[in-house]
């Protein structure tokens, strides 16, 4: 499932033209502008793929840690992904501790 940034409309993991207001999905969806948001933030040093419960076994194995500059990091939604609405994981930064 992709979430469409702009309008919010909600749509299948293959479709990348939001067929509501034309945005580019792979630039201006929830997921793609999260991650970038996550390479922005100078705290956060490695971005954390989250898997919902009872996802599939490919989302299964996407969660997980991985650092920013490991070159690495799974697109979203995940190539392959069999859940049955479509693939429902998300990034979430991993945030440096910052001292007092
Ligand atoms: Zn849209
Ligand atoms: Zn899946």
């Amino acid at each position: 499932m992709r979430e469409c940034a702009r309008c919010h409309a909600k749509t299948d993991d293959h479709v990348v033209v939001c067929p509501h207001c034309g945005a580019d999905l792979k630039v201006d969806s929830v997921t793609a502008r999260a991650l970038k948001a996550i390479m922005k933030n100078p705290r956060a040093q490695a971005v954390y793929v989250v898997a919902r419960a009872g996802a599939c076994p490919v989302c299964r194995r996407a969660q997980g840690t991985y650092y920013k500059d490991s070159g690495s990091i799974p697109r979203l939604p995940i190539e392959g992904c069999s859940c049955p609405d479509g693939c429902t994981c998300r990034y979430e930064p991993l945030l440096t501790e910052v001292g007092p």
